[in-house]
């Protein structure tokens, strides 16, 4: 009986995927509001694909997809408004930054640097190019792990 119980409640789990509904932080919150000035400053082009990329990753969840890999260049925005709350970078996304990331392959990790000046972090390079100076403020540049 209690074998045929636990069987149940596993079948249960996978037709009936129970999800408690996510308790949203005042930290979520910040996140928001700061993601939204930053999408708001930056380059149309960059702003619209990350919305579209966003729009797309709740389709999937919607649609009981589970969750889909964010795209590189929504990644790095990401990032940047993470680096900003926890370590006080600067709150940028230049286009240069925001090329690099789209522009780096989607399958492997994106080697990053940081700025000795302003500890902006951004990717290594764009497109086989290695950053000699920090796209912000013009600082020395040091590599720093994914
Ligand atoms: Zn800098």
């Amino acid at each position: 009986m209690n074998s045929l119980r636990r069987r149940v409640r596993r079948l249960e789990a996978i037709v009936f995927p129970y999800q408690k509904p996510r308790v949203r932080t005042e930290q979520d919150i910040r996140y928001d509001e700061l993601a939204v000035n930053l999408l708001n400053r930056i380059d149309p082009v960059y702003a619209d694909a990350i919305r579209i990329d966003c729009q797309r990753l709740a389709a999937a969840k919607e649609a009981g997809k589970g969750r889909l890999p964010m795209s590189n260049l929504n990644f790095g925005f990401g990032c940047t408004v993470r680096d900003h709350m926890i370590s006080g970078t600067p709150l940028e996304f230049p286009g240069v930054v925001a090329e690099a990331y789209a522009s780096h392959p989607n399958t492997s990790l994106i080697p990053l640097v940081q700025c000795k000046t302003c500890t902006y972090s951004f990717p290594w390079g764009i497109l086989n190019q290695p950053f000699e100076r920090c796209p912000l403020c013009g600082g020395d540049v040091v590599g720093k792990s994914h």
